[in-house]
């Protein structure tokens, strides 16, 4: 078990630094792949190691009804942040949109426009942001994964969003479309 942890936190550690084989170690090597460019390649698996992260999806919840927007509290935090969560593999982004706002709000997305992607460092994650629309918050119900919520205004959002942040980036650039 402990040997598990260990085994899959030097992994992540090997995907992450990019400099050695998350198979058996070897210190990777920088080779040219035709049409790819230069790419790590492991001498000893002889295999090339493409880039490995996380892809997650965040949403700017516009209820089309009022035309406030849902902004939430999470993981015991202070702050207002926008609903997001994980891609799974083999699933798509417009699925993974739907699917959280659904798991995490009850509501039923009507419609859903893509706005732009930011790479997260600290989390090795891919962050897809989406403006998703619902009719109406008849069927809201947050989940347990949500501590405190709030519909706002535009300009209300643009106050309360966490400073500095992902999500305020995301929405500052949306609104000022
Ligand atoms: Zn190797």
């Amino acid at each position: 078990m402990l040997h598990n942890i260990i085994k899959n936190i030097i992994r992540k550690e090997y995907i992450m630094s990019e400099k050695y084989c998350y198979e058996c170690g070897s210190k990777l090597i920088k080779k040219e792949l035709e049409n790819e460019g230069i790419i790590s390649f492991c001498p000893k698996c002889n295999q090339y190691h493409f880039p490995m992260y996380n892809v997650a999806v965040s949403m700017i919840v516009i209820n089309k009804e009022t035309n406030k927007l849902l902004l939430i509290k999470q993981y015991g935090k202070p702050f207002y942040i926008l609903v997001a969560g994980y891609v799974n593999r083999t699933e798509q982004l417009e699925h993974a949109v739907a699917r959280e706002i659904k798991e995490e709000t009850g509501m039923n997305v009507s419609s859903i426009k893509f706005n732009r992607t930011s790479f997260y460092e600290p989390s090795n994650v891919l962050m897809c942001n989406f403006t998703a629309f619902v009719e109406n918050d008849k069927d809201f119900c947050v989940n347990e994964e949500i501590d405190d919520y709030s519909w706002f205004t535009y300009e209300e959002a643009k106050k309360y969003i966490r400073e500095n942040s992902l999500a305020a980036y995301f929405l500052n650039a949306y609104l000022d479309e």
